[in-house]
């Protein structure tokens, strides 16, 4: 038996909540969904694409009838966010709401949500889908998005199991795979596997800008190019957050890629071949065999 519920509500229609939203609708696992945010102007193109039914500019006033609220909000605007919802939920009387997030990294979010989710303990149910675009805002949105895609959960020990399960068979219904962890391990898996590569990209464009020939850089753009920058069309503020809220994981993580830019600078400067093609034959290898 799959979970149905009768009110959803969205906080941050972008990308992330506007996706779930439609992929919900579409499975049958909501009958109402209301969207609350920053702008009015993103509530109201997220109403005309039918990805919420309606929306409150009050974020307290909008989660009150909530049985799910799901937060797809930057990370930076977590801490405003969990407040407004824990105001509308107490005064609504509302304690059995659970509460889902969708942010990018976890243990600052689930510090957060300890601390400010208090009247309603065990409610919060940390997530992250891994899925999404570089692409943001509500026209973004599309109820594919989660199909066949990773979701982690990193609930504690004083999680609600049935507020667990619930979010687990949203998320399903939603077409992903729902996986948990805990959230130390999953901050440090992310920041190799996304937190970096977009470090990485963001720094690639960056130091080209300056240079003589940039429009012929971009003009002559192949497909290696392409591929790795990608990812620095995603939103910036978006990426700021997700830097200052998993800083160490993510410093750990540079460290270790500027200590093989220096290591792969020393073999071509020193015209070792041997050694380039070693790297890139070990890369090569480990590329294919988690990829196919
Ligand atoms: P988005 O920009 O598409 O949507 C964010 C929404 O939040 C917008 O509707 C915006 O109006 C609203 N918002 C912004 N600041 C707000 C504030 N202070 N108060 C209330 N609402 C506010 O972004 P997105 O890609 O949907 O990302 C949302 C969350 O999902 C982020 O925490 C991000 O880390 C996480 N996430 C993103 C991706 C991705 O690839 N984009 C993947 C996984 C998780």
């Amino acid at each position: 038996m799959t979970a149905r519920i009768k009110n959803l509500c969205v906080i941050g229609t972008g990308l992330i909540g506007g996706s779930f939203s439609l992929a919900l609708k579409q499975a049958g696992g909501c009958e109402k969904v209301i969207g609350a945010g920053r702008s009015e102007e993103t509530l109201q193109k997220a109403q005309q694409l039918n990805i919420i039914d309606s929306y409150e500019t009050d974020i307290s006033a909008a989660v009150k009838d909530a049985d799910l609220v799901f937060v797809s909000v930057p990370l930076g605007a977590m801490a405003d966010v969990f407040e407004k919802i824990a105001t509308g939920l107490k005064q609504a009387a509302n304690e059995k709401a659970v509460i889902t997030d969708a942010g990018s990294s976890k243990q600052q979010v689930l510090q957060l949500a300890e601390k400010i989710f208090t009247f309603n303990p065990g409610r919060f149910v940390a997530g992250h889908p891994i899925a999404g675009t570089e692409n943001s805002g509500p026209a973004a949105a599309f109820a594919e998005l989660y199909n066949n895609r990773r979701v982690i959960l990193t609930p504690t020990e004083k999680t609600d199991d049935d507020a667990i399960r619930l979010v687990t068979e949203l998320w399903q219904q939603a077409g992903a795979d729902v996986e948990t962890m805990d959230a130390e391990h999953h901050d440090k898996v992310l920041a190799a596997t996304s937190h970096l590569p977009h470090l990485i990209a963001f720094g690639l464009v960056h130091c080209l800008e300056n240079i003589d020939d940039i429009e012929d850089v971009f003009r002559f753009a192949a497909g290696g190019f392409r591929d790795v920058t990608r990812i620095a069309s995603s939103d910036p503020t978006m990426w700021r957050d997700i830097c200052l809220n998993n800083q160490q994981p993510i410093l750990d993580m540079m460290k270790r890629y500027k200590d093989e830019l220096d290591m792969l600078y020393n073999a071509l400067d020193a015209g070792d071949g041997e050694k380039l093609m070693e790297v890139f034959q070990h890369a090569k290898q480990t590329r294919d065999k988690f990829t196919h």
